[in-house]
């Protein structure tokens, strides 16, 4: 399934099978995650995507060919990070997430809305077993990213995951899990999502835009709504956070600077290590984290998509191949 410009449905083609290049492995997709960032992709609030494209950076394949990193019949994932430079000052400093010549899976190069792809070896996971293709899919990105964003908050106890989606249900999970409470902001009177989010141990779900009734040490803004931002600065203590998961966001609002006084910060998190893929896909199982998907055929992207910006999924959209 590929775009060839921004805002125009992705369609499917016919492209030669791709060669592995040397250290690259050549995979058979199984399934692959839909993320927001894809979304923002085709919606061109991304600047700089490569076209014609095959976006999708939750790739889950077995290896066919190439490489040595992989025997043939291995399942690996490949993440959104898909090479870096090795040698600029951040990847010099274990800051490869912001090295400034990466390439990213899905944008710059190929990635998993196909039957087919590529991808440098070194920057593959193996799966945990015990996950289908499917349920693994969204650890790739939403699991990864999220869990970055959540070591970003420290060790904030109440900690509030504003936007629940895919990341959110798989971080919300993991901070249960390290005894922390969860604060999930939704939309207000999204009751499904409320339910959703409190069956995952939330230990409140409501607006998040008016807030919980307590105070929080931290607050992780998944929802691409720059208003989310000063919202969340007032939930917060002195001394508290607020970390944007996210690629893309609205503008954020004016805000008077009280909201920031007190020590209060706001940061972002952007891509990931493979030592943060590592460490998330050692620790997932041992939650356990469980995913909550929804499948589509890979020539229904365009509906999957359409789901996820329309606010209409619950779960993690996941293309079958
Ligand atoms: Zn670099
Ligand atoms: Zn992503």
């Amino acid at each position: 399934m590929v775009l060839d410009a921004p805002r125009k449905p992705l369609h499917p083609l016919e492209l030669p099978d791709p060669m592995p290049a040397p250290g690259h492995v050549l995979l058979q997709v199984r399934a692959c995650g839909v993320c927001r960032t894809d979304l923002h992709i085709v919606d061109g609030e991304l600047s700089r995507p490569k076209l014609q494209l095959v976006p999708g950076h939750q790739i889950v394949g077995e290896v066919v060919s190439g490489g040595e990193r992989f025997g043939p019949g291995t399942r690996v994932g490949v993440p959104w990070l898909g090479w870096t430079c090795g040698e600029c000052r951040f990847c010099l400093s274990g800051q490869e997430n912001l090295c400034d010549r990466a390439r990213f899976t899905g944008y710059d190069l190929d990635g998993g809305y196909a039957e087919l792809v590529v991808a440098d070896e070194r920057y593959c996971f193996a799966i945990p077993d015990g996950y289908r293709d499917d349920e693994a899919a969204p650890l790739l990105c939403a699991g990864l990213i999220g869990y970055r964003s959540l070591r970003s908050a420290g060790d904030a106890e109440r900690i509030g995951l504003y936007g629940f989606g895919s990341s959110a249900h798989i971080v919300c999970q993991v901070a249960v899990s390290q005894g922390r409470s969860v604060f999930a902001g939704t939309r207000a009177g999204d009751a499904e999502t409320q339910e959703f989010a409190r069956s995952l141990g939330a230990a409140w779900a409501g607006d998040a835009l008016a807030g919980p009734p307590e105070e929080l040490d931290a607050v992780i803004v998944f929802a691409p709504v720059g208003a989310l931002v000063p919202a969340a600065l007032r939930h917060v203590r002195k001394g508290g956070s607020v970390i944007c998961a996210g690629i893309h966001m609205s503008d954020i609002p004016s805000f008077p600077y009280e909201l920031l006084w007190g020590e209060r910060a706001i940061r972002s998190v952007a891509n990931l290590t493979r030592a943060d893929g590592d460490e998330f896909l050692a620790l997932a199982p041992t939650v356990p984290v469980r995913t909550e998907i929804e499948r589509f055929a890979l020539e229904d992207a365009n509906e999957a998509l359409d789901r996820l910006r329309g606010g209409a999924l619950r779960a993690a959209a996941v293309l079958v191949v």
